[in-house]
């Protein structure tokens, strides 16, 4: 992509009304732009971070073996009456209207249309388990939407359902998707505790959290200090052994106890177990194989896919700007010609561009007429992982600097061997 062509209004200026450093840099790198309160566009390299994120959730529900769909943003209310919703979740859902007098709403959550959707294609046992999910924008009419998309109003999530004929079965499901959670947080760079969590308004008997450590989160999760030491391949039983808890169970007295940490979080994921409760309100059975009939046991599992943009940018940003992880990254490389205009870096610019291109490697070409040090602070600020800089003074040499905008490292490199580089430092 040549930036000379793309759409990308950066801020120099510190936006006044955004607290927190996410949404700031999300404001100042050109990533999104308010429309009201708690709705936002997302401008061009906003939305690569999103299809990113997009991407690689999609790439491990696959490996998982949980299918996608896709449900509407709307919904009938009747659906939300059968399950007894409709009068329980309260101002945070949005009512339409359409031009017969129907009443509509701007689905929250879908635990009510996938029971609907379930009973109507499944009658047997035989059809269980399944595990189904989609990638849908939600709406809750938060009283305060705050922090940009980290609390908005519109916002866009994953969410996953499962359905079971027994308790095993369901267990399993749920420490299937605790596993899927792990790995896709990890994919990241990003390290996620699972903290047992109050069900809300989703109702249930089994419920946890994920929570990424950030100084600025709203949540303050108290955990068992080994929780450090685990990694998503192990057994997704001693991830839900290990005490962690948000500070509304438990008081700060558990911050006391031997091995409990205290730090702040942000809920980017939650899962729930809720056995029978939509499939029999909404009175969805199946046949046994013993010839009765049962409600299927269900599972619900969201993550905030619009909100953990803001959160990657919390866990990882400098004085300078973003830095992405590379997996997420918008681009993997920023090419920045210091001296447009002048024949020799244009041509070097131009051939290094060609040939990252043909090697399908994300890339951003700073191909602007600018001076350097706003092309720098630009490419600092959007946080592009991989920097590579033609100039007048190694052009002569046919040579680049390389910088990697995580660790500010630099290094020379000719360009007859930026290709090896590359092939050795980049993992795709
Ligand atoms: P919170 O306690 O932050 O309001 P929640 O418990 O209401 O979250 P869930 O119903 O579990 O959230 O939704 C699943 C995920 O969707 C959350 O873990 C979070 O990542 C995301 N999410 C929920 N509400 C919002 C919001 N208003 N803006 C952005 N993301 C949200
Ligand atoms: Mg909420």
């Amino acid at each position: 992509m040549r930036l000379s062509r793309y759409f990308l209004p950066t801020l120099r200026e510190q936006p006044a009304d955004a607290v927190m450093v996410s949404h700031q840099l999300m404001l100042r790198a050109g990533l999104i732009t308010q429309e009201t309160a708690g709705i936002y566009s997302w401008l061009p390299l906003g939305l690569r971070v999103l299809q990113k994120i997009e991407a690689l959730i999609r790439r491990q529900h696959e490996a998982f073996g949980i299918t996608e769909m896709l449900m509407p943003t709307l919904q009938p209310s009747e659906l939300w009456q059968e399950s007894g919703r409709y009068d329980n979740y309260g101002e945070e859902m949005l009512r339409i209207t359409d031009r017969h007098q129907r009443t509509l709403i701007y689905g929250p959550t879908n635990e009510e249309m996938i029971t609907a959707i379930a009973k109507r294609f499944i009658t047997s046992y035989k059809q269980l388990p399944q595990l189904l999910y989609h990638i849908q924008w939600k709406f809750r009419d938060e009283i305060r939407p705050r922090f940009g998309v980290m609390r908005g109003r519109e916002f866009l999530m994953k969410d996953a359902y499962s359905f079971a004929l027994t308790q095993d079965q369901a267990t399993e499901q749920y420490e299937t998707m605790l596993r899927c959670y792990l790995a896709i947080f990890a994919s990241m760079g990003l390290k996620a505790i699972p903290a047992q969590a109050p069900s809300g308004p989703i109702g249930g008997t089994m419920s946890h959290e994920f929570h990424i450590l950030a100084d600025s989160g709203e949540s303050t999760l108290f955990y068992h200090q080994e929780h450090d030491q685990l990694t998503p391949d192990d057994d997704p039983k001693r991830h839900l052994a290990l005490y962690a808890c948000e500070e509304e169970l438990h008081d700060d007295t558990k911050a006391s106890r031997e091995n409990i940490i205290k730090k702040r979080a942000i809920e980017a994921g939650h899962i729930f177990y809720f056995g029978d409760q939509y499939s029999r309100a909404m009175n969805f059975t199946i046949t046994t194989p013993d010839g009765k009939t049962m409600h299927p046991l269900m599972g619900s599992y969201g993550i905030g896919i619009s909100r953990l943009v803001a959160a990657l940018i919390e866990a990882s940003h400098d004085a300078n700007g973003i830095i992405w992880h590379s997996s997420i990254a918008p681009f993997t490389v920023a090419l920045i010609n210091v001296k447009q205009g002048d024949a020799q870096c244009d041509e070097l610019s131009d051939a290094i561009y060609q040939n990252l291109q043909s090697r399908a490697i994300d890339t951003l070409y700073d191909d602007r007429a600018m001076r350097a040090g706003v092309k720098f602070a630009d490419m600092d600020l959007i946080g592009i992982p991989l920097h590579i800089t033609v100039g007048p003074r190694y052009a002569q040499d046919n040579s680049v600097e390389v910088k990697w905008r995580a660790s500010g490292t630099t290094a020379i490199c000719s360009v007859e061997s930026l290709g090896d580089y590359l092939n050795e430092h980049l993992s795709c």
